[in-house]
């Protein structure tokens, strides 16, 4: 009994494969936090000053464990990096994105996941990952720093 409530029911690995249909990056309001990492990988992909891309593209959100950056987005929702073809900075995403869907919130039990087959097309399609991939995601979220005061 306790064996099947520590084992994640994800042993035998999970498939996904996004298909860019771009859904969760528009329409919806939300947020898109930024780590310290992820905006040193912006700075580096975008060759723009880091507090350029603070001032231009992002905004604080006051937690009460301190001050996150979250990406703006624009009056309809869309994150603001999305184009018409899709996300301009694909390549230097936010972990938040790249680790999707592989985040704790999803992965307590089946149903959970199987949740975001409402609105992602990718979740149960293509590439299977494994277990240790999946723990390697919670793990480089966990050591993340976002809190930038
Ligand atoms: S909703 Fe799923 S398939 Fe569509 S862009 Fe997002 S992650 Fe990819
Ligand atoms: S950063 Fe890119 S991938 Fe992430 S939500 Fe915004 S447009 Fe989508």
């Amino acid at each position: 009994m306790i064996g099947n409530i520590i084992k994640p029911f994800y042993l035998e690995g999970l498939s996904f494969e996004c298909c860019r249909c771009s859904t969760c990056c528009r329409h919806t309001p939300g947020y898109v936090f930024i780590s310290l990492n992820d905006l040193e990988l912006l700075a580096s992909h975008t060759g723009m000053d880091k507090k350029e891309i603070l001032t231009k593209y992002c905004r604080e959100i006051y937690t009460i464990r301190g001050t996150k950056i979250s990406l703006k987005e624009k009056p309809n929702y869309d994150c603001i990096f999305w184009e018409k073809d899709g996300c301009i900075y694909y390549e230097a995403r936010p972990i938040q994105c790249r680790s999707y869907p592989f985040w704790k919130a999803y992965l307590g039990n089946r149903r959970k996941w199987e949740s975001l087959r409402s609105f992602c097309p990718g979740i149960d399609k293509g590439k299977k990952h494994s277990k240790e991939e999946i723990e390697e995601w919670l793990d480089k979220v966990r050591q993340e720093n976002y809190y930038f005061i």
